[in-house]
């Protein structure tokens, strides 16, 4: 197995992850993932991970294959740094600066920059992270810039050659939702509504046509109108 047919899914138990979860198993020939705890108000998102990793081991007897190990590292020092409302108790709403109150600062790179450090002693080439730009909550640290700087950053610290994909950076969450299908088809879809989770508040409590979530908080508000949308369209 070379290096370069070996991945690092970011994979924090979301839709958007999921979905490239799906992408990477579908072109790498080893696959392992990784998720970060850091004081989120909700494990919820860490407990879909395993039941989706179940679910695709059952289902996708060719993915099962390629899917390999999985890491959870401890980032709380996240949450030591500052409070937001995914790791405290703030009220999600637009902060002075702009940007959301769900904005967690440093957040994405320091994912990658421990990413790395786990890839590097994987000899994992590819570092696979859900980050969009299209459909996003104006957060920098999912800019397409960014992660290009990132990774010119990773490569002159590690003296290596990562490569950061992000294969949602230019879908919506329509096309995220469509991306699944092509991957999966259905069976991959139901997955993703079944055993994912999207909403801020960590509800699990009601069951839409899109998944599990409160129903009005912003990160459930775009799943919403993305499933909305991939249904509206023809096919
Ligand atoms: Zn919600």
């Amino acid at each position: 197995m070379t290096e370069q047919s070996k991945a690092l899914v970011l994979f924090s138990g979301g839709q958007d992850s999921a979905t490239c979860l799906a992408w990477a198993l579908e072109r790498f020939a080893w696959v392992e993932t990784i998720g970060f705890s850091y004081g989120q108000r909700h494990a919820v998102e860490l407990d879909c991970r395993a039941r989706f990793a179940a679910g695709v081991r059952s289902r996708f007897a060719e993915w099962a294959s390629r899917l390999q190990g999985d890491h959870v590292v401890d980032l709380s020092v996240i949450k030591a740094l500052g409070e937001t409302a995914l790791t405290g108790d703030v009220e999600i709403a637009m902060g002075r600066n702009g940007l959301p109150t769900t904005f967690v600062p440093g957040r994405n790179i320091l994912f990658f920059t421990a990413a790395a450090a786990v890839a590097y002693r994987r000899g994992i080439k590819h570092l696979v992270g859900g980050m969009c730009e299209t459909d996003y909550s104006g957060y920098p640290d999912c800019r397409d810039d960014t992660l290009k700087a990132v990774q010119v950053a990773l490569n002159l610290g590690f003296d290596t050659r990562f490569v950061i994909e992000t294969p949602l950076m230019w879908l919506d969450k329509a096309q995220t939702w469509a991306m699944a299908e092509a991957l999966g088809g259905t069976a991959l879809v139901e997955l993703v509504v079944e055993e994912t989770h999207s909403c801020y508040r960590g509800d699990r409590s009601k069951r839409h046509d899109w998944g599990y979530g409160c129903g009005d908080c912003p990160a459930c508000d775009l799943r919403a109108k993305g499933w909305a949308r991939y249904q509206a369209a023809p096919r």
